[in-house]
């Protein structure tokens, strides 16, 4: 027979343990361990990416290096490698990865290349982006939004990524023309300024149309004149003017 004092000894190991496990498998729940994160990418690189046929290995390497949780807010950092866009406050949206490899595979870029994106949101299109090329001009109309990114992509350690708050409608003249030019937020026609300043060679991926749905949009510059096809249907935020209405 176990006395008293042995029991109550046991009672209290055994309760510790069961805190102990509970606490920890808590933990996991609430902060993943950065390999947990790594398996996450590398599951989305294959499951979501490879087999839906992105086959370029620049872009490939470019979504397995960048921590895409880094870039989501943290309510939503355990599902930061899913299949889907997610909120990143101001009723904008991390585009889903599928969309990011897709658009960076359209622009065809190498490390010399000069590129410009609008709408910076989180900056995780533009991290991709600066992986690949050689320098990234973004620009983001919501100043909360383009701050954050900034000071994100800086401590991140990106020196070739330039944020600009501002209307991306208009381009950003001062650095053109792009080779590429990436557009993550809708309008109704493609921007006059953004047409002029792509590069001869250059290629433009853009999303067109109204609120609901949009075609995805792809431009080539060649000698001078624009070649424009669909790529596949899409649902963008739309693109914003800085009085509030949308393009
Ligand atoms: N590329 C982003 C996703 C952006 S969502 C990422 O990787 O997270 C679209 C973004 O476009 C939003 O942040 C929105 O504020 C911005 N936007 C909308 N209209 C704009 C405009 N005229 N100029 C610049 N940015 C704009």
């Amino acid at each position: 027979m176990m006395d008293i004092g042995k029991r109550q000894k046991w009672v209290l190991v055994v309760f510790h343990v069961c805190v102990l496990v509970l606490s920890c498998s808590n933990c996991t729940a609430e902060t993943p361990l950065a390999s947990d994160f790594v398996v996450q990418r590398e599951r989305m690189v294959r499951e979501q990416i490879e087999a839906r046929g992105i086959k370029s290995p620049k872009v490939l390497e470019a979504l397995r290096k960048v921590e895409r949780h880094r870039f989501v807010p943290k309510p939503y950092r355990l599902q930061a490698y899913i299949d889907y866009p997610l909120p990143i406050g101001e009723e904008q949206t991390i585009s889903q990865p599928y969309i990011v490899a897709l658009m960076t595979e359209a622009l065809d870029l190498d490390s010399s290349s000069k590129v410009l994106e609008v709408g910076t949101g989180s900056g995780y299109q533009a991290a991709v982006l600066a992986e690949i090329c050689n320098s990234v001009y973004t620009i983001e109309i919501i100043e909360s939004l383009g701050k954050k990114a900034k000071a994100l992509l800086t401590q991140l350690g990106y020196k070739n990524v330039h944020v600009k708050i501002g209307d991306g409608y208009k381009g950003w003249k001062a650095f053109s023309p792009f080779d590429g030019i990436i557009v993550t937020c809708a309008p109704t026609h493609i921007p006059k300024p953004l047409k002029e300043q792509l590069a001869e060679g250059g290629k433009m991926v853009i999303p067109v149309g109204g609120r609901q749905v949009q075609e995805l949009v792809l431009l080539s510059k060649e000698k001078g004149r624009l070649i424009q096809r669909s790529i596949i249907p899409v649902r963008f935020v739309p693109m914003l003017k800085g009085n509030g209405g949308t393009y």
